[in-house]
């Protein structure tokens, strides 16, 4: 095989369309080398372009939703984890069904449509408790997408109640559960989870739940958490795990992974920030450039979803907003509340919708609201005042 130069990588892209991408699809050796060697203006150019052609219309989405984390006892012990305690521990909670019901009544306030509901894998809760939830959620809140328990979880109710994690995601779904969220790959490479997180199971589990959810119809999205001091292959490899996932669903289901989302490890107050005699949060993790490249570079890899997010949690609004203009074309939601990353360092964990809106704008895009399927819905635009600072639609290439 001939090893392309960056240059003459970037130079084909340029002929790529989404009716011809699979002439046009990069390898892992392609990704590597861009990842690698090509600057960052080329890639952010290149991906912004990509964008446009997956995304003509100049729309950047963002969701109302709410994040909520009804419960923190943990089995799993990931060691860049600072949110879970173990059973028995005296920090531990459960909320009932009323406090959850609570917060997702205040996302209806807003006018919110979906909860992202993850916590940790507890084995004190029976599968009944999880049905008796879901069933409890869909009768006081109708309205609202149930995007529930990630695989880890559902790896953890299938253990429990001894039913293979099929069964446990149909009769989820038979209750009303609408998806499941990405959380819980961060490096699907055998290597890093097994240094990181080595009782979470291989790559190979958190993609088979995911395929048994995309068999059922239900929504999913596919999520990347790197800066482990893994190699810049070992993070393309990662994508491509989820791009080969990918081709086989849409073949198979006609329904895939909605979106890529990914975000550098938190190392600010966590077990694997301390590793390396404290070193380690401060030589890995991923500063906004290599962020904005890594967003460069999935834009460019996935050819077969639609969706790249940005993630303002992690990176703050202003580097979300570069991430835009790099490739991604959804904002991220609003969350209201977010326990788990936040666990281990970063600081904003709601946005407003005018926040989410403002920085749409001000990129130089239309800030359009979506639902967890990436439908459209009416959008009341409350930053409209902002346009005439918005930035000039990026000139494309
Ligand atoms: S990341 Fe999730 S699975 Fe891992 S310890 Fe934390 S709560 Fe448990």
């Amino acid at each position: 095989m001939i090893n392309l130069t960056w240059q003459s990588i970037l130079q084909r892209q340029h002929g790529w369309t989404i009716e011809k991408s699979a002439d046009f699809r990069l390898s892992i050796e392609d990704a590597a080398e861009l990842y690698e060697n090509a600057p960052l203006h080329d890639l952010m150019i290149a991906a912004d372009t990509r964008r446009s052609k997956f995304h003509p219309n100049g729309n950047v989405t963002y969701l109302v939703d709410r994040n909520v984390n009804y419960t923190n006892v943990c089995t799993i012990n990931c060691q860049f984890c600072s949110f879970y305690r173990p059973p028995g521990h005296d920090e531990t909670y459960t909320q009932s069904f009323q406090e959850i019901s609570d917060r997702v009544t205040e996302l209806e306030h807003i006018g919110g449509s979906r909860i992202l509901m993850q916590g940790g894998v507890n084995p004190e809760l029976e599968f009944s408790w999880y049905i008796d939830l879901i069933t409890y959620l869909v009768k006081h809140h109708p309205e609202i997408q149930l995007d529930c328990f990630s695989p880890i979880e559902i790896e953890g109710i299938a253990d429990v109640s001894g039913m293979s994690t099929l069964e446990v995601l149909s009769q989820l779904k038979a209750a009303g559960l609408h998806g499941l969220p990405g959380g819980g790959a961060e490096m699907l490479v055998e290597d890093v989870r097994s240094d990181v997180s080595p009782k979470k199971g291989s790559p190979d589990n958190w993609l088979r739940v995911m395929e048994e959810a995309q068999s059922l119809g239900l929504t999913t999205s596919a999520t990347n958490v790197f800066g482990f001091g893994e190699t810049l292959r070992q993070r393309v490899e990662h994508m491509a795990r989820i791009r080969d996932l990918q081709d086989s669903s849409l073949e198979q289901y006609g329904k895939g992974f909605t979106s890529f989302i990914a975000w550098p490890v938190q190392l600010e107050s966590n077990t694997f920030g301390r590793r390396n005699r404290g070193q380690n949060k401060h030589v890995l993790g991923a500063g906004p450039t290599e962020y904005i490249r890594h967003i460069a570079i999935s834009r460019l890899f996935f050819d077969n979803i639609s969706s790249i997010q940005a993630s303002w949690p992690t990176m703050g609004l202003g580097v979300a907003q570069m991430a835009l203009l790099s490739g991604a074309n959804d904002a991220g939601s609003t969350m209201m509340e977010e326990n788990v990353v936040s666990a281990s360092g970063t600081s904003k964990i709601s946005a407003s919708e005018i926040e989410l809106q403002n920085t749409i704008i001000r990129a130089g895009f239309n800030p359009v609201k979506r639902d967890s399927d990436y439908n459209l819905l009416n959008t009341e635009i409350f930053a409209g005042s902002l346009k005439e600072l918005a930035a000039p639609i990026p000139q494309q290439y």
